[in-house]
């Protein structure tokens, strides 16, 4: 479908961006690295009268670490940077793990940590063209009134699908934002809303720059699995970070995990750390971090590709693979 017309700005300092939002408000919509944004308004899901392209903001592509304040990485840098990233690679390991799985090479190269973060919230009602969504009465997310997912219900229940939120979770990042206002920093966890239509803690006139995670985190072991149809490009049906701190005996000192794809944001599993930390890691422990995980899932029939009660499975055995794999003897 073609797009419906827009002004496009282009601005060449975040202080300009910034403006043009608070001038276009949510009339604006942000483009990074566009693969999510240019297919959604082709497809007339959006429709903002305004693009402001951040291209030319330079100063959001670093990637930097520093032991004494940790790591920051770029709002604007690619997904494929962080995932071959040196440093990422061998003292976040998590984070390199969930970046190079997200879709496919080409939008690896071309996606952005802070789109990636604010993806849209994914469901089989809505990610359809006009026409689609038009024929099957729209739906509450966008120009209708009712949820075909949960009839009755007044909230949305459209799956977050991002990859890198889980993994920065484990790490308990936190983002910085811009705006009018001025700057804030947020930590990840309160930055996401369990709401498939507000999703994020985020005004229209404020931009994601930069996450950054604290130096202890540096050395994590970690890894992030994913299930989904097509292994090649495919959003995640269901995704579980790991990141666990590993003394020199192997014993498992502290240990984070969190989840996407079946709520719709991403969410920390709380009460893994009791069950792990401190003694070798037992049938029973996995068992039960397994059965915390399922309880913390709540996916919806947002997708034909899986049942929920599938992926609310598959949820519980990624997040004992993962576990196993993150503390697993070192030669
Ligand atoms: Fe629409 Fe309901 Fe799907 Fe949300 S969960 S996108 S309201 S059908």
């Amino acid at each position: 479908m073609a797009m419906a017309s827009f002004t496009l700005h282009r601005p060449q300092t975040l202080a300009e961006a910034v403006r043009l939002l608070e001038e276009h408000g949510a009339q604006a919509k942000l483009l990074a690295g566009g693969s999510d944004l240019v297919v959604n308004m082709r497809m007339r899901i959006e429709t903002p009268a305004h693009v402001v392209d951040l291209s030319r903001l330079d100063e959001l592509r670093a990637i930097e670490f520093d032991p004494a304040r940790g790591l920051h990485i770029g709002a604007l840098a690619r997904l494929s940077e962080v995932a071959e990233h040196d440093i990422i690679r061998s003292r976040f390991p998590v984070i390199a793990s969930a970046a190079s799985q997200v879709a496919g090479p080409n939008i690896r190269n071309m996606g952005t940590v802070g789109g990636n973060l604010c993806l849209d919230t994914r469901c089989v009602y809505y990610n359809q063209s006009y026409f689609w969504r038009k024929a099957n009465g729209f739906c509450l997310k966008k120009d209708g009134t009712v949820c075909h997912v949960a009839p009755g219900g007044r909230r949305c229940w459209a799956a977050y699908s991002g990859d890198l939120a889980p993994a920065l979770l484990a790490l308990d990042a936190t983002i910085d934002i811009a705006g009018p206002r001025g700057e804030r920093c947020v930590k990840l966890a309160e930055f996401f809303v369990n709401d498939g239509i507000k999703k994020y803690e985020l005004a229209p006139d404020e931009i994601v720059c930069a996450v950054r995670v604290a130096p202890e985190f540096a050395d994590w072991r970690g890894i992030y699995l994913k299930y989904r149809v097509r292994s090649s490009v495919d959003y995640p049906l269901a995704g579980v970070a790991v990141a666990a701190r590993v003394n020199e005996d192997g014993r498992c000192e502290d240990v984070r995990m969190a989840i996407t794809a079946v709520n719709p944001s991403p969410r920390l599993v709380a009460g893994v750390q009791g069950l792990v930390t401190g003694k070798p890691l037992s049938a029973e422990a996995l068992e039960q971090v397994a059965e915390l995980v399922r309880r913390t899932a709540k996916p919806l029939r947002t997708t034909v590709a899986a049942s929920t009660s599938y992926r609310r499975h598959i949820i519980g055995v990624l997040a004992k693979r993962g576990l196993v794999e993150a503390l697993k003897v070192r030669a």
